[in-house]
């Protein structure tokens, strides 16, 4: 087993980097453990972050991890923490390569998880043509003709929200539509075409849809497609050391550091919050970072007194 760690951050996103370039500043001995499976990892480009929109998200992550190599107090490990043990002041991290690290303080980073709609072809337009976010993607597909894939409450939030992009957008629910009566004439009186049959297939070419076949024999032509997934965690460990979740699904967190329910226990990203956006988790990595380091500099100066005076 290794020395023991002042934090160990589980998820090198921009989440998980963020928090590690302030603790390798503040001059404390990190393990960023990272399965390297971020979520945005099928997409070309980055949009939306100052000094970086329309990075390959590779190339992100390699100048954040050549920047905070000049702070040598940060290791990188490729692994996937596998099970996260113990308390405040001693957890212990076991990895799927046999590793046991230990630490002070922990940090999750670990994002969230897209579970698509199971479509045919589908995966073969994600992050090429066939996105989640249009404040991600939106600008790369404005005035295209689009079909948004959704039901119920969210295709109509989310149709609402796409107009702002491009009008010529048909909703499919890909089944019963979940929609109210009100949401079903709101959407008619804007001009904006209802498919509720279930669909067989996406086409597209080299990633590239063309049109969205349905069962009942129609197609909606379009060039760019919004759909809805299902978000899960990114990993069940902050759940399994006890975690308070939200009812979404995200771990709770109990001040603006990214505090958890557990003592010692941080969290950043993706999977704190249901603004997912990569300078959303950059900036809440930042801040777990320096709740973290504010933790580590009290306990020290707690220990300091003690020792002085005895
Ligand atoms: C298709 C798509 C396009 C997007 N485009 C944009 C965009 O243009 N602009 C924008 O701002 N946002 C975009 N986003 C959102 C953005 O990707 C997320 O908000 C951001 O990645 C969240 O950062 P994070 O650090 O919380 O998590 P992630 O970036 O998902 O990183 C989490 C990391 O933790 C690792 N991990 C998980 N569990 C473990 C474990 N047990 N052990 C070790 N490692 C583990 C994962 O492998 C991963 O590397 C997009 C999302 C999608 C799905």
């Amino acid at each position: 087993m290794e020395q023991l760690l002042d934090a160990a951050v589980i998820g090198g996103g921009p989440a998980g980097l963020n928090a590690a370039l302030v603790l390798g500043r503040a001059r404390k001995n990190v393990i960023v453990i990272d399965e390297g499976l971020p979520r945005n990892r099928v997409t070309h480009e980055s949009h939306g972050f100052l000094t970086r929109d329309g990075i390959k998200p590779d190339e992100f992550r390699r100048i954040a991890v050549e920047q905070i190599g000049a702070y040598p107090s940060v290791r990188f490990a490729s692994d996937i923490a596998v099970e996260t043990t113990g308390t405040d002041g001693d957890f212990r991290i076991m990895t799927k390569r046999g590793d046991d690290y230990r630490a002070k303080k922990l940090l999750f980073a670990v994002g969230k998880k897209d579970r698509l709609p199971e479509i045919d072809g589908l995966t073969d337009v994600y992050g090429k043509s066939a996105f989640v976010c249009p404040y991600c993607d939106g600008w790369e597909l404005r005035d295209r003709p689009l079909a948004v894939i959704a039901k119920g409450e969210r295709a109509f939030h989310f149709a609402k929200t796409i107009l702002g992009w491009s009008d010529r957008i048909a909703l499919c629910t890909d089944g019963p539509d979940e929609l109210t009566d009100g949401q079903r004439e709101e959407l008619r009186v804007r001009g904006i075409p209802l498919f509720d049959a279930p669909i067989r297939r996406i086409v597209s070419e080299h990633g590239m849809v063309s049109r969205v076949e349905l069962e009942d024999g129609a197609s909606v032509s379009c060039t760019g497609i919004f759909f809805a997934p299902t978000l899960l965690p990114g990993s069940d460990l902050p759940r399994s050391l006890g975690c308070e979740l939200t009812p979404t699904g995200s771990v709770a967190v109990t001040d603006a550091l990214g505090k958890s329910s557990v003592p010692g226990v941080y969290v950043a990203g993706d999977i704190a919050t249901e603004l997912n956006q990569l300078i959303q988790a950059a900036a809440m990595g930042a801040m777990a970072g320096a709740g973290i380091n504010a933790e580590l500099l009290a306990e020290a100066w707690e220990a300091r007194g003690r020792a002085m005076s005895s």
